[in-house]
């Protein structure tokens, strides 16, 4: 058998990530590799912290991509700040909630969960009370921008009742980042991750981390070793914190951080508050043709992420009828529901390099060609149009 070159289909990616990529990123992957050691890396791995920090809103020192994927920034936050006997409060109102209740109880510590309904955010009122009644609580984590069901949660007042409790917090903001405002310092934040690919229009497999001198501290007294090595941020620090004197660790994904310096290059360019601003544009846009459809968001509109938006599916319809023909004919992927929301909601993401008005239009076009093909009572045509009127057209 003799094996060819993979070609991939060239597909407009509007689900929950990954998202499309800038093609200035993928050219920048193709540049030559280099030693991970090249003084020149050494610069452009300066340039990635601070590159960062702008992105996060940060002064924090230790801010880096973690050399794995969003999953790894996680665990990296779970394991260099909790403790075998540790309590830990995991706020959950979708599937990322439950996954850092696993990542606690693989660390030895008990997890308190905080439960809301899957499409609310995290309500603070029972993160108080959960605080209040496990005042031997070290640590509170929840999501900030929940990609299961497009619901976005409020860090600021979170993190402030955390702290009165005192708690440090890890917060998800693999999908908020550059999609939503996120500062990381005014809002007292003291461990994050996020990811390469949602709204920083970068390829997988990349998840940028930051942690405060608070954060920084607590890793430094721990009685007991991280217990991954690929992980420990007090050896990860060595190669990244190092400045002239950086140690070996592990082989840097060179090409892959090449991608992940673009991305931040271009999003430094536009702009983080702009970048913001596009993604509401763009779903307000989104709305406008989904409602001439009939389609409703699960989200309330005080708690929607423009980047992510769960909608609801018609009675009647096939859902996954619908993607197989937008995949088929439209080669565009959109996401399916997960967990209690599985069969029940499409996934529509708008991020990053996506969150423009041609994503906005084609895929508003090609719903409505699945939706008649479904035989929805829907007029073709309409969604379009209401979606360019948002677009003064
Ligand atoms: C995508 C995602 C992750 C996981 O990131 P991977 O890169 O898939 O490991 C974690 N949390 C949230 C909120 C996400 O959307």
């Amino acid at each position: 058998m003799t094996f060819k070159s993979f070609h991939p289909p060239v597909r407009t990616l509007m689900g929950p990530g990954p998202s499309d990529v800038n093609p200035r990123v993928l050219a920048a992957m193709s540049r030559p590799t280099i030693g991970h050691l090249d003084p020149v890396f050494v610069d452009m791995m300066d340039e990635m912290k601070g590159l960062l920090q702008y992105a996060f809103q940060t002064r924090n020192a230790l801010t880096l991509p973690v050399s794995a994927p969003g999953s790894a920034g996680m665990e990296t936050c779970f394991v260099n700040l909790v403790q075998p006997g540790d309590t830990v409060v995991v706020c959950a109102n979708g599937v990322f909630g439950g996954r850092m209740k696993e990542n606690v109880e693989r660390c030895g510590a008990t997890p308190v969960m905080v439960e809301d309904e899957w499409g609310k955010p995290v309500d603070p009122q029972k993160l108080e009370d959960a605080l209040k009644a496990h005042p031997q609580a070290s640590t509170v984590a929840f999501v900030h921008a929940e990609t299961s069901t497009g619901a976005c949660s409020d860090v600021k007042t979170l993190t402030d009742i955390a702290h009165r409790h005192g708690c440090l917090v890890i917060v998800d903001s693999v999908t908020g980042l550059g999609g939503v405002e996120l500062r990381v310092d005014d809002w007292g934040v003291d461990a994050i991750y996020s990811g390469s690919q949602k709204c920083l229009s970068c390829t997988p497999g990349l998840s940028p981390v930051s942690f405060n001198e608070a954060a920084v501290e607590r890793i430094k007294s721990r009685k007991h070793k991280v217990q991954s090595w690929f992980l420990d941020l007090s050896l990860v620090m060595g190669y990244w914190g190092g400045g002239t004197k950086r140690a070996y660790h592990h082989t840097a994904p060179i090409n892959a951080l090449y991608a992940l310096h673009e991305s931040l290059v271009v999003l430094q360019e536009e702009g983080l508050e702009n970048a913001w601003a596009r993604h509401r544009a763009q779903h307000e846009a989104l709305k406008a043709g989904l409602d001439t459809m009939g389609l409703s968001m699960i989200v309330a509109p005080e708690h929607r992420l423009p980047q992510l938006n769960a909608v609801k599916v018609p009675a009647g319809v096939d859902e996954a009828a619908v993607r197989k023909l937008l995949l088929d004919e439209f080669n565009l992927e959109i996401g399916a529901g997960l967990g209690p929301l599985a069969g029940k909601v499409w996934r529509i993401g708008l991020m990053g390099y996506g969150a423009n008005r041609k994503n906005v239009l084609f895929c508003l076009g090609a719903l409505e060609t699945a939706l008649v093909a479904q035989g929805a009572d829907i007029v073709p045509g309409r969604a379009v149009a209401a979606a360019r009127a948002v677009y003064g057209a």
